[in-house]
């Protein structure tokens, strides 16, 4: 058993674990990926966002995820909108498939191992639903399927629910839903009956028709990370039912523990609401970029702004405030960069700025182990960019500081994902800065001081301070 110092709030349990993956080094993750049939909100990506932490938490513990993100390509908007649309499944999701696919890109989201579409994987579904008729899990009625919930007692066990009350409503038909003749209101269904010909059925020992929603993503899962696998994950809404009836029908299945550890991000939300498209009250990455936000700065407010068990409160006047801060840590890292050029300002053991990164860094890590806290975490880089920056205004930190600094900032950025991109676009001065910069050094060369200090004022109007150090000069944005 190999355990890291990762801590991680387990629904499951209601209680933040310790994270053990099932195989030493290694980690499957889950996640409940996109019905396509529209454009992405900033709340869904959200849900991303969280679950790429979570994944580069893990690779920073040195583990090797394999994450399964699936594609929802087929449910009843779609095959409405197909239709009227008159297209087919494939035609008709593929734009939004890829727009998603380029939102996370933008979002710098790392791409899954796996993005397996529920069309593709009708025989896996077909054979799964099979097994849970056969262990007396699962029934048929009017040509649908349906999970036989009163078959497993563990029900509601995920979304700790009152499991008398789902037994009642076991116990006896209710004759208002007249249109799904079930034995017991909370079965739900496996597959659905269709006909031949639909836009979307497939041919089956039970029939023509499709498979349910749930039951896509037990079949999806367990064909690409076995039947039990470490971590599942999908947005706070999925907990009740989609995964509750996921556990049911995989563990019926197979008399497995069906997944180790549930993820649950909050929702974003919008003036006190959830946001959604049900409501109207969304914004998606593409128009935040149209009045043009950076997506990076997207990315930044979207994980820091609140505890990914939080709900996050939405303001666009707020993206403003995070591009400065991305601005404020990109700056730092380009000066700590440039410092590299320098020689040791002090002894190295006495760097005062290296002394403040390592312990940076260590209260960094230990709040991204309590269960990914990266609010705090961020908080202790802008006290270490605060510090430093006053350290190098004084001339009283040198190259080993820079470095320790860099080194705090790189694995911050290995889970924040925005300074080093940022750095690296505009890490260069335009030629005419460049120019002054070059004549101000040849001024002070030529002992012409007048001119180096009339030189020094122009940069800075421009956003560029200079520094002269023994080592010679370096510059910084302001
Ligand atoms: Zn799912």
């Amino acid at each position: 058993m190999v355990v890291v110092s990762f801590r991680l709030y387990n629904t499951l349990s209601g209680l933040v674990e310790p994270f053990v993956p099932l195989h030493p080094g290694r980690v499957g993750m889950y996640t409940c990926g996109p019905t396509v049939h529209d454009r992405a909100h900033i709340g869904n990506l959200r849900t991303y966002l969280a679950e790429d932490l979570l994944r580069r938490q893990l690779e920073a513990h040195g583990l090797r995820v394999t994450q399964v993100m699936n594609i929802t390509d087929v449910d009843d908007k779609i095959i409405t909108k197909a239709a009227a649309a008159r297209l087919s499944l494939a035609e008709f999701t593929q734009p939004y498939l890829d727009a998603f696919l380029r939102d996370l890109a933008l979002l710098g989201v790392e791409a899954a191992a796996f993005h397996p579409r529920a069309t593709e994987y009708i025989p896996q579904m077909i054979t799964l639903i099979q097994r849970l008729i056969d262990g007396g899990h699962a029934y048929m009625s009017d040509g649908s399927v349906y999970f036989r919930i009163s078959s497993f007692p563990d029900y509601g066990r995920l979304s700790h629910l009152d499991t008398k009350g789902l037994v009642a409503g076991a116990s006896g038909r209710i004759d208002a839903d007249e249109y799904e003749p079930k034995e017991a209101v909370r079965d739900f269904v496996l597959w659905k009956k269709g006909q031949q010909g639909d836009l979307a059925a497939w041919p089956s020992p039970f029939g023509w028709g499709r498979p349910g929603w749930h039951v896509e993503c037990s079949a999806m899962s367990m064909d690409k990370l076995g039947e039990t696998f470490d971590i599942h994950c999908g947005g706070v809404d999925n907990k009740f039912p989609h995964h509750e009836n996921e556990i049911a029908q995989s563990e019926a299945a197979t008399g497995k523990v069906f997944v180790t550890y549930w993820f649950h991000p909050e929702h974003l939300v919008v003036a006190g609401g959830k946001m959604a498209k049900s409501l109207g009250n969304f914004v998606t990455l593409s128009a935040l970029l149209e009045r043009g936000h950076d997506p990076l700065a997207v990315r930044y407010l979207l994980l820091t702004g609140a505890h990914y068990r939080h709900r996050l409160q939405f303001q666009e006047e707020w993206l403003s405030a995070a591009e400065k801060d991305v601005e404020r840590l990109a700056n730092f890292w380009r000066r700590c960069e440039q410092g590299l050029a320098l020689g040791p300002a002090k002894e190295s053991a006495g760097d005062p700025l290296a002394a403040a990164a390592q312990r940076a860094q260590g209260l960094f890590e230990a709040a991204l182990d309590d269960d990914l806290n990266l609010p705090d975490g961020i908080a202790v880089i802008f006290d270490l960019l605060r510090d430093g920056n006053r350290l190098l205004d004084l001339g009283q930190a040198g190259r080993v500081g820079c470095e320790a600094a860099l080194q705090a900032l790189r694995a911050v950025d290995s889970r924040l994902g925005v300074i080093e991109r940022l750095a690296a676009v505009e890490d260069h001065l335009t030629e005419a800065e460049s120019a002054l910069l070059e004549s101000r050094a040849q001024a002070r060369r030529d002992h012409d001081f007048a001119r180096s200090d009339q030189l020094r004022d122009q940069l800075l109007a421009l956003g560029i301070q200079v520094e002269d150090t023994k080592d010679g000069s370096r510059w910084h944005r302001v």
